[in-house]
């Protein structure tokens, strides 16, 4: 358990939105901020009028963010500054002061958020409270503001800037020098995972001098931050109220951040495990693991690792002796496209992973990477309970790839004949050889598919991307006309739960299997690698099947 805060940052455009929208939020924040800027300006009295007469379960934090940069920039107006944009600023300063003035009379704020350099111009006694300000606060309001906790923000949309720790060490002084400051935040854009380290030293500076602090890395790569950051002291992490809604780039749904990821239930000592791959945000992996951690009550938590350079996030965050940050990390699930590069950071490698040439999981013992490969076994059993034996069967894999090799490998365990479909050969060459199978030509484009004849084949497995969701939506690996006569189509693609290639299979009267309990199998697998207990399936059926629905 931590102190932490799940502060639900609620954006919407009319007052009956926001209210429909804190109402929810309620259910699962600590504290929401209200985005007044989010806002439009003919429903900006109505919102007011509406949030004064509501009752609340909980308090605000009041956000007012310029919506243009004109509010801050634009006064006192020079000479060259043209007439337009003096209207425009002129707008936006009594929008904002406007919006100041209100937040300060509504009842049920306890925080504020200032961006440091509006906070700076409004808390030094040399600020003239004068009407070409970016800020006409009367004294009343003044003060009505600086009775509540005071968080001074400070945004870098584009990266990490280099000086970040002299920017935390700016604000700290400020606070020193007497200016009404309870926590500070910054929030950097983040676009590898090693972006983040300088924003979670932040968090580990501010607890020795005893500062309350927000450090906030956006983006895909810094949601573990968003996860962690609680259980290490941070004041509070911001959660969405819907996922699709978020108003940062790599925000939690509050519902995940409470009910997948137990973030107020984490701490110092909590056992990190996470999903290392260039586009963890379409992974299934934390849900069908934290479920798996939940049902045993383990201090464990899975994480997505947005990792682009393998290299930099093994020195920088993992190895012990390089390592810059030290986060408990207790093993990894490997996908796209480290299950080959990750082999040569390992300590030790699993036989079975060194023969198929790349490694899905990694426990951590003593510092050491230890490597092993549960694709293969994940892959093989839903097939032998679905098809029986598999001795002399023939089986045409499409697709030359990391998961390929898995399975290729446990279809010869099982004593099966295999042929692999592969549009580029010349790549694939090596994966035949190293297995001693056939290698032929999938035909590139759509239309000369039908040319790829299945029909000497039993079963056809799929292990390209084709009919993934994203950018392969829609595609399919095969049409019917090629996969009639098959006994089984298997599909590695697991969303959708339904695939193009399945809908294929199911025209031409084949019976099919989806890579949803590959994924299981496989995660099960690396659930008792990890933590030597019997992984639940049941559990970790549901939360996939939750998160796919
Ligand atoms: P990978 O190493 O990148 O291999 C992908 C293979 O698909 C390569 O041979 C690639 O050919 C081929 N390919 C890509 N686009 C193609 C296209 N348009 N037409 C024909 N072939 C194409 O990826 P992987 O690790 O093997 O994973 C492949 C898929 O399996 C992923 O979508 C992954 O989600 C899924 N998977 C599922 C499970 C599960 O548990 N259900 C487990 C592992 C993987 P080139 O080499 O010519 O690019």
């Amino acid at each position: 358990m931590n102190n932490g805060k799940i502060c639900i940052s609620v954006c919407a455009e009319t007052a009956d939105e926001l209210i429909e929208q804190i109402k929810r939020a309620e259910e699962l924040a600590d504290i929401i901020e209200i985005r007044f800027d989010c806002l439009v300006e003919r429903e900006f009295d109505s919102a007011f009028q509406k949030l004064n007469n509501f009752e609340y379960k909980k308090t605000f934090l009041a956000t007012l963010r310029p919506k243009s940069s004109l509010a801050m920039f634009a006064c006192p107006f020079g000479e060259n500054v043209s007439l337009e944009i003096k209207e425009k600023a002129k707008k936006e300063q009594t929008f904002r002061n406007n919006g100041w003035h209100k937040i300060s009379e509504l009842k049920n704020v306890s925080h504020i958020d200032f961006e440091t350099d509006i906070q700076t111009e409004f808390f030094t006694t040399e600020f003239k409270f004068d009407e070409n300000s970016v800020y006409f606060f009367s004294e009343e309001v003044d003060r009505k503001l600086k009775s509540k906790q005071i968080i001074i923000s400070e945004h870098f949309f584009d990266n990490v800037p280099e000086n970040v720790a002299q920017q935390y060490e700016a604000m700290k002084s400020e606070i020193e020098d007497g200016i009404k400051s309870d926590v500070i935040k910054i929030a950097v854009q983040t676009d590898d995972i090693t972006d983040t380290i300088p924003i979670w030293k932040l968090l580990e500076k501010a607890k020795l001098d005893d500062q309350q602090i927000i450090p906030i890395a956006m983006g895909e790569s810094g949601k573990w931050t968003r996860i962690l950051g609680l259980a290490h002291g941070a004041f509070m992490t911001y959660a969405a109220l819907d996922s699709g809604k978020e108003t940062a780039p790599g925000q939690v749904s509050a519902k995940d951040l409470t009910e997948v990821y137990r973030v107020k239930e984490l701490d110092e000592n909590t056992e990190v495990y996470g999903i290392l791959g260039n586009n963890t945000s379409v992974s299934m992996s934390p849900y069908i693991h934290n479920a798996a951690f939940k049902f045993h009550n383990l201090n464990s938590v899975f994480v997505p690792l947005q990792v682009n350079d393998l290299d930099e996030f093994i020195k920088r965050m993992v190895k012990p002796e390089t390592r810059e940050i030290d986060l408990n990390f207790k093993g990894f699930s490997v996908t796209i496209p480290h299950k080959q590069s990750i082999i040569k950071h390992l300590d030790f490698i699993d036989e079975s992973a060194q023969k198929i040439g790349a490694v899905n999981t990694v426990k951590i013992v003593d510092g050491k990477l230890h490597g092993y490969n549960t694709d293969a076994n994940g892959f093989i059993e839903p097939l032998k309970n679905t098809y029986g034996d598999l001795e002399n069967v023939k089986v045409a894999i499409v697709g030359a790839g990391g998961a390929a090799r898995a399975c290729i490998y446990a279809l010869k365990t099982q004593g099966a004949i295999v042929t692999i479909f592969a549009r580029d050969l010349e790549k694939a060459k090596t994966l035949a050889e190293d297995f001693e199978v056939d290698l032929r030509e999938l035909p590139k484009t759509k239309d000369q598919r039908p040319k790829t004849d299945f029909k000497e084949f039993e079963i056809l497995v799929n292990t390209t991307p084709l009919g993934m969701k994203g950018k392969f939506d829609g595609a399919s690996a095969a049409i019917a006309e090629q996969l009639e006569g098959l006994n089984l189509v298997y599909d590695l693609i697991y969303i959708p739960f339904q695939t193009p290639l399945m809908t294929e299979a199911d025209k031409a009267n084949v019976p099919k299997i989806g890579g949803l309990a590959m994924l299981i199998a496989q995660a099960m697998e690396q659930q008792k690698n990890w933590t030597g207990l019997d992984a639940p399936m049941k559990e970790m059926s549901r939360a996939a099947l939750q998160k796919l629905k």
